[in-house]
């Protein structure tokens, strides 16, 4: 695998696959790389010709200092995961290289960015939106692979290269979960293992609104019956728990046959904050 920790070298390599006519496929991640991750990267192996992961931990996405000091570095354990998935770059710029100066430029979602993840987290998703336009600027890879875990990370991204154009086809992956059904996390590294017992009740949550939604339960006393679920553990800390349109983001006041929604929670567990989702449709 070769490993790219400036912007130039990197574009050099990739205008010559290009020019080969080769597919280019991007994995954007922020590293404490895990099973979730190697499905993105296992999927982009066996769709393109060239898979190019990327690692940075972007500043600018974080509005919390403690989480962005906290958040896992792991970059020897990543390279070598890496090269036993057999990938072919690893792009791991600093945060000069990518930031050299503040970045004037800022991203707007409207009401997609003011719910859930957006709500709590001020400025979120112009940060992640900034560093990914740059990173398909850099790589203009044929496919960028995301994971539903993000789901409104995902949803977002698709809307900004619709509403810019940018040429490339946006896969959204499943969400890889342990067996407890906990979503793994890079995240889940801070938990005891008494901790991550707990926070596999996340999933049961979602399953247990899924359930009701499909048994024609109203959305309001689904909502009421998870948080009550929720409710048993005091060491479980919702911050939401909302049942979205997973095109619009938009809040969902009723099921309509046929049309997707995405059930969505954020809790702490202790000092972590985790998030997870299904996607349901009657
Ligand atoms: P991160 O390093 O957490 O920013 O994640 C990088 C990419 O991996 C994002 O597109 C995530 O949605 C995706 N991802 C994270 N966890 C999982 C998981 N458990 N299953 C599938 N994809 C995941």
């Amino acid at each position: 695998m070769k490993v790219f920790h400036k912007i130039n070298p990197l574009k050099d390599v990739l205008n010559h696959h290009r020019s080969n006519s080769l597919k280019i496929g991007l994995v954007p991640t922020m590293g404490a790389l895990h099973k979730g991750h190697a499905s993105l990267i296992n999927r982009s192996m066996n769709e393109t010709d060239v898979t190019v992961c990327s690692l940075f931990v972007n500043p600018i996405q974080f509005n919390n200092t403690r989480d962005l000091d906290t958040y896992p570095r792991t970059l020897e354990k990543d390279i070598h995961f890496l090269e036993k998935l057999g990938c072919h770059i690893l792009f791991n710029p600093s945060v000069q290289e990518m930031y050299p100066y503040p970045p004037v430029v800022e991203f707007g979602f409207g009401e997609m960015e003011k719910s859930m993840e957006g709500a709590f987290r001020e400025g979120h998703f112009s940060g992640v939106a900034l560093v990914v336009a740059k990173l398909f600027n850099l790589v203009k890879p044929h496919k960028a692979y995301f994971g539903q875990k993000d789901l409104q990370q995902f949803v977002i991204v698709e809307k900004m290269v619709k509403d810019m154009n940018i040429d490339l086809e946006l896969v959204c992956a499943p969400i890889i979960r342990e067996e407890s059904g906990l979503a793994v996390s890079s995240r889940n590294q801070r938990l005891s293992e008494a901790q991550k017992a707990l926070a596999a009740n996340l999933y049961k949550a979602l399953q247990l609104g899924q359930q009701l939604l499909a048994e024609n339960h109203d959305i309001s006393s689904v909502k009421r019956e998870v948080s009550n679920f929720l409710s048993q553990w005091q060491d479980i800390c919702p911050e939401y728990f909302e049942i979205v349109n997973t095109c619009t983001l938009k809040t969902v006041d009723y099921m309509e046959d046929g049309k997707e929604v995405a059930l969505c929670i954020a809790a702490y567990i202790g000092s972590v904050r985790l998030i997870d989702n299904i996607i349901f449709k009657k």
